[in-house]
């Protein structure tokens, strides 16, 4: 299955710029509450659980869940590709793209690990694979 796509330069906002530069080297980082012990995706000023502005960012092991997904076919001369819910921490779910896969083969709860890819500007693009396959 074909995963060619080109990927766009996301609109980076100031406290969004550490997990992007993150991710230019590889690394999936989550921003975390050091006040109430959450973590959260996308990075925001303040924590959307307790509005505590005390945050840290959390190196993870870049393993995730696939949470829910769904296959899209976006024209018959186009490859189909998967836009998925990602859980890349305890309740923290990330919405991408699982590429490296056959869309047929995916499962609720299939472990996923994360990949990037670069998008036209250089930017590394967070998207995930299958860790196994069925
Ligand atoms: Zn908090």
């Amino acid at each position: 299955m074909s995963t060619t796509r080109e990927y766009i330069h996301p609109e980076i906002s100031p406290e969004a710029r550490p997990f992007w530069d993150a991710a230019n080297e590889g690394k999936l980082v989550i921003h975390t509450c050091r006040d109430c012990g959450r973590g959260h995706h996308y990075p925001r000023a303040m924590c959307p659980h307790c509005y505590s502005a005390d945050l840290e960012w959390k190196e993870t092991d870049g393993h995730g869940e696939i949470y829910s997904f769904s296959v899209v076919t976006a024209g018959k001369d186009l490859p189909r590709y998967v836009i998925a819910y990602v859980e890349i921490a305890d309740r923290v779910k990330a919405m991408t793209n699982i590429v490296d896969c056959d869309p047929d083969s995916l499962r609720i709860g299939q472990r996923v690990k994360a990949v990037f890819r670069r998008s036209k500007t250089g930017q590394n693009i967070l998207l995930f694979s299958p860790l196994e396959s069925l």
